[in-house]
């Protein structure tokens, strides 16, 4: 692309390094803003900005908070003695919408994929391990995707943790998980939770 201005090239730059933005879609969003009041846009850069700086990661579940402590892990209504093990913060959005779901999350930040060089120490499962030596957790629900990725990590966590007296149960795993759960309809997630199986019975089907 021939740019007329360096600004505009920079720009557009910077959005075509967002996934599933090219270049033409970049400049597309960056002479909508061009439209836009500077005020307005200077909310759109603020908001990013202060996103960036100010996010925390929760102390207990890791998912994005806030506080040092995030609304879910720090509500009395919440029930401790159920955690659900998912990958990432969306899916603890999609699990929330469904109403369904009373207990309280740990989000591990990926899966474990030798392919893609991540291993176990890249992902939050010391602090999985250490929650569970608590003794106050009663039950551990797997809502990771159906996936070899999703397979490895539950094998590898359930090897962890089997020796702690808790029951350990899996989401139905027909349910495309991790990334593609917010596309998930709500009842059919919400249902699979409620339905969960236990992970010894899971292997055997
Ligand atoms: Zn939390």
């Amino acid at each position: 692309m021939n740019f007329s201005s360096k600004l505009l090239e920079d720009a557009v730059a910077e959005f075509a390094k967002l996934p599933g933005v090219g270049q033409k879609t970049a400049l597309r969003l960056v002479l909508h803003l061009l439209n836009r009041d500077k005020e307005e846009v200077n909310q759109f850069s603020k908001a990013i900005t202060k996103l960036r700086n100010e996010i925390q990661y929760c102390k207990v579940c890791h998912n994005i908070a806030d506080q040092p402590v995030c609304e879910i892990c720090s509500s009395p209504r919440r029930d401790k003695s159920l955690i659900c093990v998912v990958e990432d913060t969306r899916d603890v959005m999609a699990i929330e919408n469904t109403n369904q779901y009373n207990g309280v999350y740990h989000v591990l930040g990926g899966l474990i994929s030798p392919m893609d060089g991540v291993g176990p120490s890249d992902l939050e499962v010391d602090t999985l391990v250490e929650r569970l030596a608590g003794n106050e957790v009663k039950e551990i629900i797997f809502a990771l995707s159906a996936t070899m990725e999703g397979d490895t990590t539950i094998f590898y966590l359930n090897k962890k943790i089997k020796h702690f007296a808790v029951s350990i149960s899996t989401i139905a795993r027909g349910i495309a998980f991790g990334g593609e759960l917010e596309y998930v309809d709500e009842i059919t997630l919400g249902r699979s939770i409620a339905t969960r199986v236990p992970y010894e019975n899971s292997l055997t089907r």
